[in-house]
């Protein structure tokens, strides 16, 4: 996945616990916002294995110091990792380095980039088992950075809009602006081109099943 993907995957499913918690007044709209940037900048963690990924290129040493034990999709996408990350945020609460919230939020994301890149076709080979931990069945799984990719990225883009939408009638008016200079042509493009996707997973699947029987 890419860190665009990673960031909008992880939010859309983290954020729905937070938003319920705004809506009955538990959660300040600042704490709201903090979380959702602890999410942010926690589904992109575990890539600080990879040298050119987008997080490794705004860290200095990290990247370098973890390329000496471990390779891309290693230590840091493993259960492991997952209890390493777990314990070090639990420590820096208890000696209130780190506000709780913010320990949550990093640790939700780190978990939820671990469970996108396991919806690739890569997978992540060292996560629990010899045989690698995928999420979906195989014809479901997809390429990094493919238009099946991006078909991801569209959905999981909507979902959050709606949800945020939903809250926060505020965010409508966000995502008109957002939206403002996107042409007829532009939305005919996308959705010939997710059309064109949902077409090709489909016939996938169909050829998957024949050649299970
Ligand atoms: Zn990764």
């Amino acid at each position: 996945m890419t860190f665009k993907t990673h960031i909008i995957f992880a939010e859309s499913l983290a954020l729905p616990p937070a938003l319920y918690l705004y809506l009955n007044h538990t959660l300040s709209l600042e704490h709201l916002a903090l979380y959702g940037a602890t999410v942010a900048v926690g589904s992109l963690l575990p890539d600080l294995d990879h040298s050119r990924s987008f997080i490794s290129k705004r860290v200095p040493f990290i990247p370098y110091l973890l390329s000496l034990f471990t390779h891309h999709r290693g230590f840091t996408h493993s259960m492991q990792g997952i209890i390493f990350i777990g314990m070090f945020l639990t420590i820096l609460v208890l000696a209130k380095y780190l506000p709780r919230l913010l320990a949550i939020g990093f640790f939700v994301g780190y978990v939820l980039h671990i469970v996108g890149d396991a919806m690739t076709l890569a997978g992540i080979k060292n996560f629990c088992c010899k045989k690698g931990f995928y999420l979906l069945p195989k014809f479901l799984r997809f390429k990094t950075g493919s238009k099946i990719e991006r078909f991801y990225f569209f959905l999981f883009s909507a979902i959050l809009l709606a949800e945020l939408s939903l809250t926060h009638p505020q965010f409508f008016k966000y995502a008109k602006e957002l939206t403002a200079h996107v042409t007829l042509q532009d939305i005919q493009e996308t959705l010939a081109q997710s059309i064109g996707d949902i077409k090709r997973l489909f016939f996938h699947s169909i050829n998957f099943v024949n050649h299970s029987r």
